[in-house]
Formats: structure tokens, C-alpha cells, sequence
């Protein structure tokens, strides 16, 4: 295949960018109704047809069937003109300029006097399409506005940015008399669909799981799909496998992961360096690694939760079939709670093999699960299956190993000292300043059940501060536990101010922040409620703003993007999200 897939296929008409047909169906209009704007700003991001759609229109601006009827506004993709825009061979009328090379003044005055010159036919257009449009100076965008106060006759600038907002920065002006149209990501679905045309029309045989791939690792971007898939494609025979796409990007064997899996079901804690030294040895790259990872733990969940994991291959549905018994959901769940949790500070962390194998380790002794579930059985009245691990209703502020129960394989022996191992490991990310709280947190504190309906452990009825304050931690975690995330961070930020005679507390941010005000404000009947559980003479819970400054918008705290990835997460993945409700699990554990 001697032509780049994404050149060769690319649409000759309004109608060929299906995915931005809210674009395209604008701007044939404009075409049929003789209305072409003097000016466009077409953005979005990278690879989603922006440039596309400029070569279309000027293909229909200049095609030399314009004004057929029965074209209604598209080109007719076959005259002279159109095939030769089409193509990208120069064109007089049709001037493509990439802004990113060409940004300076003598390039915004070269670009004025050639938009003087008139086109080239009394017929024709000519259009200036303009990419990476942000990256234009101060003084072209000056030299471009006097343009666009009066337009030549026939003469069309189209703009392409990722990034509008710098041009509303740097040229507010000239926006102003642009119209603006905003491309939509690409989801993988319309990638796998053209994906699919393309290659029936190529004659390539493909798995659909291969498709899926590449739909994924083109994050959107229909013209990053297609180059992965010449790229795959020029790699062998003629078929695209997905085993060759894994090979093509770099991906980790799919086998790589189940043997992770099987060493995670083993707890063979001690077994992760070596597992993560071959990683090293086959030079792959940790953070793909653990996108690689997340997806096959999710993709695990799912079998274990008897569904259908989705984008998988038949083998490993199979081999995740063959496991689906080895961990138990709120296992794997928690799993891709610590991934997500660890994924910001990863990528900016120089100690990635650290906190890999630190990750890896934890999860390996994963251990207090069981006994959750098992409570959560008994809870739910579902079960047989409460008496293979009794949890007390109102948990004992007990030592760790009472509340621990008889997890599947057992190897007890190894794990105290690797647990001893992962800590040191994390203390000493924590001296080489990974910025971040550590990989291991100290077990959660178990003096609070962990989910909605259960009760504090009494305590003295009425309270003063102090009291309130020594319980403030537990009450962070069982906030956390009911699943109010943010609340349960904002109130960590928080303290307790005053208890009234009449069982009134007053809680008060540490310092400004009106987000965290909201967060508590909107939860403090249930803080309360938690409160009450503990100090029977607790009323109602009141927030008071903190002093000082006004409250200011903050700025995002990490915590603050995870809760949002999780929220994310869970409404792009249906699984996940059934699982979290049946099961009730706190996902920022
Ligand atoms: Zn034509």
C-alpha cells in the first residue's frame, strides 16, 4: 500500500465527515445558499478533521460544478479542481499555511499582500487555510484583522486551533468577526466504523479486538487511527491481528498481565521485582504499563461480576474466565481505585519503578476484602455465607488481625515482612521527594465499618471539642466510607470549632475554600448523623465559612481530579459503576 491510509481516504465531500456532520451540514449550506463566510475558526482537538473539512470546503468553493443543483453545496470530488486541491497538488486559489513554522511578521505581511491578489478565475476562491492557528503572532493576527475589516472579494481564511482560548486571548478582535465552529472528539466507536470501511475497501482481513486497539491508542484522533493502522499493516502480512497491534505500539503482552494476575492471586509478593525487572529488561514503558494494567483489572471485574468485558480478545475472556474466582470484586475494585489514585503522581514521578513495584506489592497482600464482603452479605440478607468470616456489627477498635479474615490462597508467613518492605520502599520515595502522601497508607483505620447504615462505636454522650476531635479522623474515614468522597476530603480539611449546650457542632475549614464549604454544607446532615452514632447528645452539624480572605475559587488539589476521574470513570463504565453501588464499596480507600 504505497498511499498512507488517512491521504487515501480522504473525504471528498461534506457528507465523507460523517463524525462532524454538524460542521459539515453548516458549511454546505453556507455553499448551496451562496452565504461562504469571510472567515472561519474551525476547533477542536488533534486529528479530527479540522484541516479536512477546510480542504472540502474549498474543494466546493472552487469546484467548477458550483451551483449544480443537484450537488446541493458539495463538491463534486472528480472535475480538475477538485482533484487537484483534493490531492494537496498547488493550487493558486487554495494556500495552506502551517502557523507553527511560519509566525512572523514578514510572514503575516507576505501573507497580506498575497491575499491582494485576487484568485485566479472570476469564478474562484481563494482560501487560506490556516493550522495550528494559535501559534500566529500579535502582529500577523494585527495584519490579518485589517484583512478580515475588508475582505477581498472571494477570498476565504479558514483557521484551525486546538487551543481557541489563546486566540481569544491574543486577538480577541478577529474572533469576533470569524465563525466559530467546534469539532467533537472522535469516540471509538465512529473509529472502529471507519476503521472497518477502510479496510474492507482495502481487501484486509482484521479481528475485531485488533480494531478496538487501535480505536483506543488513537484516543480520539481518526487520523492517528489510521497512521497506527498503516503502521501495523506495513509491519507484516497484510492482516492486522491483535497480537501485531500490541507488537506495533508498544503494548504489553497480554500475557504479561495474566501472569501479573496469577502472581497477584498467589500473593507471591516477593515474586514483583522480578516481574517488574523484566518489564525493565523489555524497556516498556511504566505508565502504559499501567493504563495496560487498569484495563485488564476492569476487564477481570467484569468476568468476575459475570459480564462481558468489552474491546478484550476471545483468549483472554478465556484465561480471565479460568480466574474469575481468584479475586474476590471488592479486591479488583480496590485495585483500580489505587491505580487511579496513584496514575497523577505517577507520570510526573521520577521513581516510577518504585511505585510500581511498591503498587504491586500492596496488591499482592490485599487482604482486608473478604471480610468486607463477607459483612456485606450478611448486610444484604443474601447470604449463606456470612459465617466463614463473622465481622462484628459494631467493629471493635480491634487489632488488625481480628478483623482480618481467611483470605483465599494462604501464605501468611512472608507477608508481614513485605509489608515492612513496601513501607520502607515508600518512606524512602517519600525522602526523594515524590511530593506526594505515600503508596502505603497504614491500614484505614478499622475503628469505623466502612459502609452506609452502620453505626460509630459509642462513645461518651455528650461531647466536648476535644472528644469530637480525637473521633475527627474515623468520622473522615466513615464519610469517605458512604461514599462522600469530597465531603470526606473537605471535612479532613476542617476541624471541629464548638459544641453548644444544646448538642450543636460547629465545623470550620482550616482555610478558605468554597468548594470544600459547599461539599461539607451539603453533607452535614449525614456528618451529623455519623456524629450522633458516636455522641448520642449531637443535634445538627453547622459549617461555618473560615475567616479572612473572601472564598476565593481554589486551585484543584490532586484529590479533587481523582474524585473527578472517578466520577468519570464510573459513568463511562457501567461495570464499575454496578459494582460500586451493589457492593457499596469506598472507592477512595
Ligand atoms: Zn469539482
Amino acid at each position: 500500500m504505497a498511499l498512507a491510509l488517512a491521504r487515501k481516504y480522504r473525504p471528498k465531500s461534506f457528507a465523507d465527515v460523517a463524525v462532524q456532520s454538524h460542521v459539515a451540514a453548516t458549511l454546505k449550506g453556507a455553499i448551496a445558499r451562496n452565504r461562504v463566510a469571510h472567515g472561519y475558526l474551525l476547533c477542536g482537538p488533534r486529528g479530527v478533521g479540522k484541516t479536512t473539512l477546510a480542504r472540502v470546503l474549498a474543494m466546493a468553493l472552487n469546484c467548477e460544478r458550483r451551483g449544480d443543483a443537484a450537488l446541493d453545496g458539495e463538491p463534486c470530488g472528480v472535475c480538475a479542481s477538485c482533484t487537484r486541491i483534493w490531492s494537496g497538488a498547488s493550487s493558486l486559489d487554495v494556500v495552506e499555511i502551517d502557523a507553527a513554522s511560519n509566525r512572523g511578521v514578514d510572514d503575516a505581511r507576505e501573507l497580506r499582500e498575497r491575499a491582494m491578489y485576487a484568485p485566479s478565475g472570476d469564478e474562484r476562491y481563494k482560501v487560506y487555510i490556516v493550522d495550528e492557528a494559535h501559534m500566529l503572532t500579535r502582529e500577523a493576527w494585527n495584519a490579518l484583522l485589517k484583512i478580515l475589516e475588508e475582505p477581498p472579494p472571494r477570498v476565504v481564511f479558514v483557521f484551525a486551533t486546538t487551543e481557541p482560548q489563546k486566540i481569544g486571548q491574543m486577538a480577541a478582535p478577529v474572533l469576533s468577526r470569524l465563525q466559530r465552529f467546534d469539532f467533537k472528539r472522535i469516540g471509538p466507536a465512529d473509529i472502529r466504523a471507519r476503521l472497518d470501511r477502510v479496510l474492507a475497501a482495502e481487501g484486509v482481513t482484521h479481528g475485531e479486538d485488533a480494531l478496538a486497539m487501535i480505536a483506543r491508542a488513537a484516543d480520539g484522533s481518526m487520523r492517528d487511527a489510521l497512521s497506527l493502522t498503516d503502521q501495523v499493516l506495513s509491519m507484516g502480512d497484510g492482516t492486522l491481528t491483535a497480537e501485531r497491534v500490541r507488537e506495533a505500539l508498544g503494548l504489553v503482552p497480554e500475557d504479561e498481565f495474566l501472569a501479573l494476575l496469577d502472581l497477584l492471586a498467589a500473593r507471591a509478593a516477593g515474586d514483583v521485582f522480578a516481574f517488574v525487572a523484566r518489564l525493565v529488561d523489555a524497556g516498556i514503558d511504566f505508565g502504559q504499563f499501567l493504563t495496560g494494567l487498569a484495563d485488564m483489572i476492569r476487564a477481570q471485574l467484569a468476568v468476575t461480576l459475570g459480564g462481558a468485558p468489552p474491546g478484550v480478545s476471545d483468549r483472554v475472556r478465556e484465561a480471565l474466565t479460568q480466574r474469575a474466582k481468584a479475586f474476590a470484586a471488592g479486591d479488583l475494585l480496590r485495585m483500580l481505585t489505587a491505580i487511579t489514585e496513584l496514575e497523577p503522581r505517577f507520570r510526573k514521578s521520577g521513581q516510577q519503578q518504585l511505585l510500581l513495584e511498591a503498587l504491586l506489592v500492596r496488591f499482592a497482600l490485599i487482604d482486608h476484602t473478604v471480610s468486607l464482603e463477607a459483612m456485606l452479605r450478611g448486610m444484604g440478607g443474601g447470604g449463606a455465607t456470612v459465617t466463614d468470616a463473622p465481622v462484628p456489627r459494631r467493629a471493635a477498635p480491634a487489632d488488625a488481625s481480628g478483623s482480618r479474615s481467611a483470605s483465599p490462597p494462604a501464605a501468611d508467613a512472608p507477608a508481614t515482612d513485605w509489608r515492612s518492605v513496601v513501607r520502607d520502599a515508600d518512606r524512602r520515595a517519600a525522602e526523594r521527594g515524590d511530593a506526594a502522601p505515600l503508596l502505603l497508607e497504614e491500614e484505614a483505620p478499622e475503628t469505623l465499618p466502612k459502609h452506609r447504615g452502620a453505626t460509630l462505636p459509642p462513645g461518651p454522650p455528650i461531647p466536648d471539642v476535644s472528644h469530637v476531635v480525637e473521633r475527627w479522623d474515623a468520622l473522615v474515614a466513615a464519610l469517605r466510607g458512604n461514599g462522600k468522597t469530597m465531603a470526606a476530603t473537605a471535612l479532613a480539611s476542617a476541624s471541629p470549632i464548638a459544641v453548644t449546650g444544646r448538642g450543636e457542632i460547629t465545623i470550620g475549614l482550616d482555610e478558605p475554600n468554597a468548594i470544600y464549604e459547599k461539599a461539607l454544607d451539603a453533607q452535614k446532615g449525614e456528618i451529623a448523623e455519623l456524629l450522633q452514632t458516636a455522641f448520642a447528645g449531637v443535634t445538627r452539624v453547622t459549617v461555618r465559612p473560615a475567616e479572612g480572605k473572601a472564598s476565593a475559587p481554589v486551585r484543584l488539589t490532586d484529590e479533587m481530579v481523582r474524585t473527578e476521574r472517578l466520577t468519570a470513570m464510573r459513568r463511562k463504565d457501567p461495570v464499575l459503576d454496578r459494582a460500586i453501588e451493589v457492593l457499596d464499596l469506598d472507592l477512595a480507600d
